[in-house]
């Protein structure tokens, strides 16, 4: 099956082989090592000297992990959605009682720093900042630094929280440089791992919070992370088989660098887009802010995207994503981690067909 969802994303071959190992004992010096190594190589490409804890969750959790170990009931916070995900992230913070404002920009578009500067004049004062370095339900990467830099700016005590699920591994995010406190990442994207856990980033600035923070927390405790940490350990147990997977792809992908990672997916993006405009499909984001790791595309007049996302599945064995907007019709192709011009040269072939495009 040539799966083109963006996530989880297809395994090479030698993780797939990591994945059917036996068990370890999660409390033995094995075990240490592996997390130890693995937890490193996140350190690298996130571009990062703060604390990194390797989360046994969807990247969900992580999202949750974030909001609980640095806010209370009742803060204030600036969630910046360009949507579904950034959505999330804000009602997670709902939930536990953040009050919420929220800055949602039109699907298709990234955030506009400006915008968000003016509402953090505006509407302020916040105690964080949420929002999505790559947007998976529209396929648009946001200008992070530039965010952050006006965040930074406009408020310098804010926490700044980023999602970077669907880009960290893909789409460069300089944790440390541009001042983010937070960032999460799941491992079924770019990681080319199965899903099942989820990284998180803390920074000086979010350990500040954390030691004022008073939302609920128990499994996602993260003082209770750091203290396991030390020994090499997690609280709770581990999602193994997923860690053993990420001890293969990280190695790899830390090989190859992040220059060239970054590299790689920016080729692959760009390949994605061109074979799209020349089958005269219509492209989702905003000029410029196109996502390398997914792209949503709109179909001609006349095509129905999930009749073409069921003819895709059945006849050529080809699976990709439809839209996570009800009323905005659209499918979407996942082109992270382990995927090559063939995988979408043949996904583009098969839409040729399928829309009579000779
Ligand atoms: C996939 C994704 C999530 C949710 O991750 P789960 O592992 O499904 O919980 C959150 N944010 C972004 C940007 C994503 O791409």
């Amino acid at each position: 099956m040539n799966l083109r969802i963006p996530g989880p994303t297809p395994l090479p071959p030698d993780v797939m082989a990591a994945v059917g190992q036996q068990m370890i004992n999660h409390r033995g010096p094995e075990f240490a090592a592996m997390l130890r190594q693995v937890t490193a190589w996140f350190q690298y490409f996130y571009e990062t000297q703060n604390d990194l804890f390797i989360l046994t969750s969807s990247g969900t959790g992580a999202m949750e992990a974030a909001v609980v170990n640095t806010l209370s009931p009742g803060d204030r916070v600036l969630a910046v959605s360009i949507g579904v995900f950034g959505d999330r992230f804000g009602e997670i913070a709902s939930a536990f009682g953040a009050e919420v404002v929220k800055l949602r920009f039109k699907l298709g578009q990234p955030a506009d720093p400006e915008a968000v500067a003016a509402a953090l004049r505006d509407k302020g004062p916040f105690k964080a900042v949420l929002f999505t370095q790559n947007e998976t339900s529209s396929g648009v990467t946001n200008p992070v630094e530039q965010l952050c830099a006006v965040i930074r700016q406009a408020a310098p005590e804010a926490l700044i929280l980023v999602d970077g699920i669907s880009g960290l591994g893909a789409i460069r995010l300089q944790t440390d440089a541009w001042g983010c406190d937070v960032v999460l990442s799941g491992s079924q994207k770019a990681w080319m791992a199965p899903p099942g856990l989820a990284m998180i980033s803390f920074s000086p600035r979010a350990w500040a919070a954390y030691a004022q923070a008073k939302m609920p927390r128990f499994y996602f405790d993260l003082g209770l992370a750091r203290r396991y940490a030390q020994r090499g350990q997690t609280p709770a147990t581990p999602a193994l088989p997923v860690l053993y997977a990420l001890h293969v792809s990280l190695e790899r992908m830390a090989a190859e660098g992040i220059e060239a990672t970054v590299a790689r997916h920016a080729h692959i993006g760009a390949y994605c887009r061109q074979r799209a405009q020349e089958l005269g499909l219509a492209l989702f984001a905003r000029p410029g802010f196109e996502s390398n790791t997914v792209t949503a595309i709109t179909l001609p007049k006349g095509f129905d995207s999930d009749q073409v996302l069921e003819q895709l599945r059945v006849d050529y064995d080809i699976v990709v994503a439809s839209g996570r907007d009800p009323g905005v019709d659209m499918l979407r192709i996942g082109h992270m981690g382990y995927v090559s011009e063939a995988d979408l040269d043949a996904v583009f072939d098969a839409l040729r067909v399928i829309l009579g495009r000779g």
